[in-house]
């Protein structure tokens, strides 16, 4: 039994605030721990119920906030900078599972702690065949792509973008744990995600400038001013065309 993480770290129990999640703060060593905890605790549960072995894509930020050695369950770490498949970098038709670890809500989502769409400072909402979705719902493209199953576990009640009423780190790692081992147990009966083909994929930017410049991109067609969309039949090309597109347009970002 081989399991998949992709970790990011808004969602982790304790954690509302950038200066928490980013290299350099003064709150980030505190953040590393608990999120470290939590991945700890879905490996543990995992090998409880008979996972084996183990590989951890870090997705967040720069993705160097996890340490090979703090990780259980001797995990293979995915780490640094860039990767062609980014959050899902490692993931493949081997494994049985895939665990999506402290994700957070997308850009536009009501109460979402730090809720953003991969890149905040260019993408105002993004559509899978007219739904709005965050990143859980873009990666799940790979997912589906490989056939692989994703599995979720909630540790905190946001109140708002910078507010949340948090369990306790050691109940959210127990309850990480035990969702782990039953999703495992159950994993047979788990189906990958599934979409309708052609699948669309609507990107709205905060200006209209990132949509001119991701139109640059070959099968990126500008529909408005400020939208953007991709139409295929292949869920990994989208997803690398996706990619392409927030590479982009970071350049494009207000500093
Ligand atoms: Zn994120």
């Amino acid at each position: 039994m081989k399991l998949f993480l992709s970790t990011d770290f808004e969602g982790t129990s304790g954690i509302v605030a950038w200066e928490q999640i980013m290299e350099g703060q003064a709150e980030y060593a505190q953040g590393r721990k608990l999120l470290t905890d939590e991945v700890n605790a879905v490996i543990t549960g995992a090998q409880d119920a008979g996972a084996s072995e183990f590989v951890v894509n870090d997705a967040h930020s720069v993705m160097r906030n996890l340490h090979p050695q703090d990780l259980a369950g001797r995990a293979t770490l995915i780490t640094g900078r860039h990767k062609p498949l980014y959050m899902m970098q490692g993931l493949d038709d081997s494994f049985d599972g895939a665990c999506f670890v402290s994700y957070h809500g997308s850009i536009g989502a009501e109460h979402a702690v730090l809720s953003h769409t991969y890149n905040p400072g260019a993408i105002w909402e993004v559509r899978i065949n007219g739904e709005v979705v965050g990143e859980s719902g873009l990666n799940a493209l790979v997912a589906a792509h490989y056939g692989v199953p994703i599995i979720f576990v909630i540790v905190k009640q946001s109140l708002g973008r910078f507010a949340a009423a948090h369990i306790h780190p050691a109940i959210a790692c127990e309850m990480l744990r035990v969702g782990a081992a039953r999703a495992v147990q159950n994993i047979s009966a788990m189906l990958p995600p599934s979409f309708t083909l052609p699948v669309t994929i609507e990107i709205t930017f905060l200006v209209a400038d990132m949509a001119e410049m991701a139109y640059w991109i070959r099968d990126v067609e500008r529909v408005s001013a400020r939208t953007v969309q991709l139409v295929g039949e292949n869920l990994l090309d989208l997803y690398r065309t996706f990619v392409t597109v927030v590479m982009l347009t970071r350049g494009l970002v207000d500093r």
